[in-house]
């Protein structure tokens, strides 16, 4: 099993150590040819607008597209949420339009810089220690998008089918369940 993680901008490494740690091959994808090469894919915090930039510039809609519709997993963390996002409320900007959800961004105010909260993860016996970083939440969930985690603001953490979004940032900490969650959804789609 080999998982790519977009690697146009932001916080790439972080991503490529967490699933490192969980005995996964990681790897950095810029091209077409490499994103076709892997089995699952992390599309990484950072500035959703520059990444959406370098997106079209590289011209990688396509592909991702294909790839997710064939059924390989993809991730989005914060800024990979609002990419993958139908919808942004407050901005406009260039999406992929994959996950039926309405993300608001810089959701928790413009003062709040960066938080971190205790969160009841569906799945996950125990609360996770998520890290939000000027963190977007998602509203408006079509009814195939199953919210795993909420806040007041919002969801904050959900799943649409082989695609999972989380406003926070589990690569940032050490716990790397939300990682596992995510690479037993590429076994299974390796396995089918
Ligand atoms: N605020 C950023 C954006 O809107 C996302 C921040 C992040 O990815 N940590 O693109």
């Amino acid at each position: 099993m080999r998982i790519g993680v977009l690697a146009l901008q932001g916080a790439v490494s972080e991503h490529i150590n967490m699933v490192k740690s969980l005995g996964v091959e990681a790897v950095p994808v810029k091209t077409a040819e490499q994103i076709k090469s892997v089995d699952g894919l992390i599309m990484p915090g950072g500035e959703s607008t520059t990444m959406g930039r370098l997106i079209t510039k590289f011209e990688l809609e396509n592909v991702i597209k294909e790839r997710i519709s064939e059924g390989m997993p993809v991730y989005g963390t914060c800024a990979g949420m609002i990419l993958l996002a139908k919808r942004i409320k407050n901005y406009e900007q260039f999406t992929l339009g994959i996950l039926d959800i309405t993300v608001i961004r810089n959701a928790f105010g413009r003062q709040i810089d960066s938080m971190e909260v205790d969160l009841n993860v569906k799945g996950l016996e125990s609360p996770f220690h998520a890290i939000f970083i000027r963190a977007p939440v998602a509203v408006e969930l079509g009814s195939d998008v199953e919210a795993l985690a909420s806040l007041d603001e919002g969801v904050v953490f959900l799943r649409q089918g082989n695609v999972f979004a989380s406003a926070f940032h589990p690569e940032l900490g050490n716990d790397p369940r939300i990682h596992k969650m995510f690479i037993e959804s590429v076994e299974k789609f390796l396995n089918k």
